[in-house]
């Protein structure tokens, strides 16, 4: 059981906002942070009060566990403000709920319900002018939890802070990526981390993405570690192939990250009547439909970009290029998330969350 100490935020409000001097037309996605931070930290066997702060750098003892064992999880959501100046967030519950699996897998104790929804909405309605209107543009969330104790001895911490900081993100419509299929690398194996939004995930995959850069692919289509035959994931993205009119996406396991944006979208090509298949997809089931013409899209999806198109993907050093096509489900699709998240559009799964 999760003791709690208070029910209330301690909060001490920034005295001057930073607002006025971000450029919300130029933004880099992920440098600039809003003025207020969410902190709640781990000790003596029970989550303490929890505070906002002004946004600011922290001190930390060099010996903290997270530095040395790289125990710390993440969360990525975002929250979107309609035309009538209300804030909304996009499922936040199932980020909830997976932040905790994440914690349970790193040895990392579960954080309060309470606690999660009362510091993100209290920030969010502190922070709320930094949300702007507008389809597309967004206030990225980002909570965490690290491990602060100041000892490495290679055991779980006693001790941890869990943070939320907001950065402010365009509408942004990215170029189509080209892939590189994974035949040597891997991202995830059964019984491992793959499933969890564990920060060392990400540290994993950036040097095999950076060969696959030098040699002019964006991303890397992951494949299972025991064959690199079925694929799996693009990046730190759910991918879905259409072949002729259906999409086929693999099934989440141990290997595959539940991401929020993959079960949304195949509920919404449903809604629509396209045909889904969950099922396991090979390299070579692919290569074939390419050579064949019924390869018709590849996209991968994610809170981030929602939907990003794939335009070739590389393996074994056959390049196939995919046809530019009119009315394509990644638009289609991708227009529709955005319709219901930006409060455009009815919401019949419930899937908005005022805040
Ligand atoms: C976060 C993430 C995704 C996408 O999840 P969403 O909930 O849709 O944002 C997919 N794959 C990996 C590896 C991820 O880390």
């Amino acid at each position: 059981m999760t003791k709690l100490i208070s029910h209330e935020i301690d909060i001490v409000k920034s005295e001057t906002s930073k607002i006025n001097a971000v450029d919300f037309d130029n933004l880099t996605f992920g440098r600039t942070f809003t003025d207020h931070m969410f902190i709640c930290d781990y000790e003596n066997g029970a989550w303490q009060t929890p505070r906002i702060i002004p946004y600011q750098p922290m001190t930390m003892d060099p010996s903290a566990r997270v530095f040395h064992y790289g125990q710390a999880v993440f969360e990525g959501m975002k929250a979107y403000k309609d035309a009538d100046g209300k804030v909304w967030m996009f499922r936040p519950e199932d980020n909830f709920n997976r932040i905790n699996k994440s914690s349970a897998r790193l040895a990392m104790p579960e954080f309060p319900k309470e606690y999660f929804f009362k510091g993100l909405t209290t920030l969010l309605q502190m922070d709320s002018d930094w949300v702007k209107p507008g389809k597309g543009n967004s206030l990225y969330v980002r909570p965490f939890i690290i491990a602060t104790d100041p000892a490495i001895s290679a055991s779980p911490s006693n001790n941890y802070r869990f943070m939320i900081i907001c950065s402010p993100a365009k509408a942004y419509y990215t170029d189509k990526i080209k892939v590189l299929v994974a035949e040597k690398f891997s991202r995830s194996a059964n019984g491992g981390v793959g499933f969890a939004k564990a920060a060392g995930n990400y540290a994993a995959q950036f040097y095999p993405t950076s060969l696959a850069q030098k040699r002019g692919f964006q991303q890397i289509i992951w494949t299972d570690a025991d064959t690199h035959e079925k694929l799996e994931e693009a990046g730190t993205m759910n991918v879905f192939f259409r072949i002729n009119d259906k999409l086929v996406t693999a099934p989440v396991s141990d290997r595959i990250l539940d991401g929020v944006t993959r079960k949304s979208i195949i509920q919404l090509a449903q809604d629509n009547g396209i045909e889904v298949e969950v099922r396991p997809i090979t390299v070579t089931e692919l290569k074939n439909a390419a050579k064949a013409g019924s390869l018709k899209e590849i996209f991968g999806t994610g809170t981030a970009a929602v939907i990003s198109p794939i335009s070739a993907f590389e393996h074994a050093e056959e390049l196939f290029e995919l046809p530019n096509i009119d009315n394509s489900y990644a638009d289609t699709l991708k227009d529709t998330m955005l319709n219901i998240q930006h409060n455009l559009t009815e919401d019949k799964h419930g899937w908005r969350y005022g805040v």
